[in-house]
């Protein structure tokens, strides 16, 4: 029985043991998952004992950063993004990667038309939030050659991150001077505690909004179906346009599977069962 786990602070809520243990069922894979409380304080003692103890780990808020200190190698693109959320113990050796990035690809072009993403190409893109999770975005949206704008209630952590990544920072009073195609939120707003709030006024969705052109908005936060960011896109999607509702709502949980499902890959080396991944979180 191989045994994997995720770590963080807090970890109850974490979806992952439910959807990695139905994955492992689905294939007959003999590996256990479990959550496990990690404060930040005792990151290192939590990592001298683990390549004795587990097969692979994911990692959530807020050690994706400060793992890759404790690993033996760091993937590119991770090192690239700054973050590791997928740790997989190769014979005693720890190699770091990041699947949140491909997770917000396929789950983004999963509900677009065109499937190789060229409708982004050169075109404006807003991330929202400036934390673990944006980097992995930023990431994702530069490899699909969109133009980045990133806003963030630290505006100094935005201008990093653009600094970084070759896109602008716009602080949250200026959103008016972009018409952004996709709007992403990785911010916590959304989550436990703060459900019903978004980090966007409600009145900047209809200024935004494009008469012809089909609009995304993504949310990362998965904990929250229908979150206070997408009831607000939607509202400004459908008061505009006058062809009615041409706006592409895409939620956290289709990131959340997608990344949950390459960790997977990289766990076993078999292909992940996206659908039992899918029925073993939704509705919880
Ligand atoms: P993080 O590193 O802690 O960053 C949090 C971000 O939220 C920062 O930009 C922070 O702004 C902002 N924020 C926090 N509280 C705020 C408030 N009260 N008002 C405005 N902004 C606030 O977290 P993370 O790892 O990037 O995660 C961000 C989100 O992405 C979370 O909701 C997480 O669940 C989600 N996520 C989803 C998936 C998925 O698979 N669906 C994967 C990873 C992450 P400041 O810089 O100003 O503090």
């Amino acid at each position: 029985m191989k045994p994997f786990c995720v770590i963080g602070s807090p970890i109850s809520h974490s979806l992952s043991p439910r959807m990695q243990g139905a994955a492992f069922k689905e294939k007959g894979v003999e590996a256990s998952y479990e959550a496990v409380e990690v404060l930040p304080e005792n990151l290192k003692e939590f990592m001298a004992g683990f390549a004795d103890t587990y097969s692979g780990m994911n990692v959530t808020i807020p050690h994706k950063e400060n793992v890759m200190r404790y690993l033996d190698e760091v993937d590119d693109r991770a090192r690239t993004i700054g973050a590791v959320n997928t740790v997989v113990n190769e014979g005693g050796r720890l190699v770091g990667y990041n699947t949140d990035w491909i997770g917000f690809t396929e789950a983004l072009l999963e509900g677009a038309e065109e499937k190789n993403g060229a409708f982004l190409v050169n075109k404006p893109v807003l991330v929202v939030g400036a934390g673990g999770a944006a980097r992995a975005v930023c990431y994702a949206l530069k490899q699909l050659g969109a133009e980045l704008y990133i806003t963030n209630r630290t505006l100094e952590k935005a201008e990093q991150l653009a600094g970084e990544f070759q896109g602008h920072a716009l602080a949250l009073t200026k959103l008016n001077k972009i018409q952004p195609l996709l709007v992403v939120n990785v911010t916590s707003l959304g989550m436990h505690p703060h459900e019903g709030e978004s980090p966007l006024p409600q009145e900047i969705w209809q200024s935004w909004k494009h008469a012809q052109v089909q609009q995304f908005a993504f949310d990362c936060v998965y904990t929250q179906r229908t979150t206070q960011f997408l009831k607000d896109a939607l509202i400004g999607g459908f008061k505009s346009s006058p062809h009615g509702h041409s706006l592409m709502l895409v939620t956290g949980e289709n990131m959340l599977i997608h990344q949950g499902a390459v960790a997977f890959e990289l766990f076993t080396g078999q292909k992940a069962p996206i659908e039992a991944m899918r029925s073993a979180i939704v509705g919880s």
